[in-house]
C-alpha cells in the first residue's frame, strides 16, 4: 500500500502534509516568490508616487504589470512541480474545499495604541496586492493536482470545511475546540499537542481514510468481485469522489 497523504494550506507556509508513511512535513513558500513580491510591492509603490496617466507613470505601470506577468510564471511552475511531487509515489491525497471568502484577507484596522484613533493600514493598497497575488492561487494549485491524481490514478478527494472544521477539530479525540487563527498552536485536553497547521493537516487525513478510501475500497471490492451485480446499478461505474 502507498502513501495516503492529506495537506493543509498554511498561512505562512505553502503546504502542511500529513500521510500515512512519513512525520508531518511542512512545505514553506519559496524565497524567491517573497522577493517577486516585494519588488512588486515597491513598484506599486513607485508608480503611486507618479501623477495618474502621466508618461513616468504608465512607464511604472507597465513595470507593474511585467512583475505580474513574471509571478504568475514563477507560481505555476512551482504549482506544477509541488503537485508533481505530492502525486509521486501517493494512492490518495486529501485536503479542504477552498472557502472563497478566505481566500482574500483584508489587512486588520490599526489603532494607535495610545489615543485609540485608527491608522492608515495600507488597506486599499494591500487588498489589491493581495488580490492580485493571492486570488487564483490555491484554485490553480488543486486544479493542477487534481488534474495530475487523475492521470496518475491517485484518488483525490476535498473534505467539506464547514462540517468537518480541520483547523478547530482534535485530530487525536475529535473534539472541537474553537482557537483564533493567531494561535498557531493545538492543544486539547485529551493530552494532543502539536502546530496548528499540523492538526489540520491529520484530521483531514482521517477524515480521507475514514469517508473516502473505506467507500473506495468497498466499491473497488465490488467491482471486481460483484461487477454483473453492479451493473445493474447505472451511475456507479464512476466512483464520485467530487461532489
Ligand atoms: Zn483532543
Amino acid at each position: 500500500m502507498s502513501r495516503r497523504g492529506a495537506f493543509d494550506w498554511g498561512v505562512e507556509t505553502f503546504a502542511t502534509i500529513a500521510s500515512t508513511d512519513n512525520e508531518p512535513l511542512q512545505i514553506a513558500n519559496p524565497r524567491f516568490l517573497g522577493q517577486s513580491e516585494a519588488t512588486l510591492k515597491a513598484a506599486y509603490q513607485s508608480r503611486d508616487t507618479k501623477k495618474k496617466f502621466s508618461r513616468g507613470w504608465r512607464l511604472a505601470n507597465k513595470r507593474v504589470a511585467q512583475l505580474h506577468s513574471k509571478i504568475a510564471r514563477q507560481r505555476l511552475d512551482l504549482h506544477h512541480k509541488q503537485s508533481a511531487q505530492m502525486v509521486a509515489g501517493a494512492s490518495a491525497i486529501f485536503t479542504e474545499k477552498l472557502q472563497p471568502a478566505n481566500m482574500t484577507r483584508r489587512p486588520k484596522p490599526k489603532q494607535d495604541e495610545t489615543t485609540g484613533q485608527d491608522l492608515p493600514n495600507g488597506a486599499a493598497a494591500k487588498a489589491g496586492l493581495n488580490k492580485a497575488i493571492l486570488d487564483s492561487a490555491p484554485a490553480q494549485f488543486l486544479g493542477i493536482l487534481r488534474y495530475k491524481a487523475a492521470e496518475a490514478g491517485v484518488v483525490y478527494a476535498e473534505a467539506p470545511t464547514r462540517s468537518l472544521k480541520p483547523s478547530q477539530r482534535c485530530h487525536a479525540c475529535g473534539a472541537v475546540v474553537k482557537k483564533p487563527l493567531r494561535e498557531r498552536w493545538h492543544v486539547c485536553p485529551c493530552g494532543a499537542s502539536c502546530g496548528r497547521d499540523v492538526n489540520s493537516a491529520l484530521v483531514l487525513l482521517a477524515w480521507g481514510l475514514e469517508h473516502v478510501l473505506s467507500v473506495f475500497f468497498a466499491w473497488l471490492w465490488l467491482r471486481n468481485n460483484r461487477s454483473q451485480e453492479l451493473a445493474a446499478y447505472r451511475g456507479v461505474q464512476n466512483f464520485p469522489l467530487e461532489p
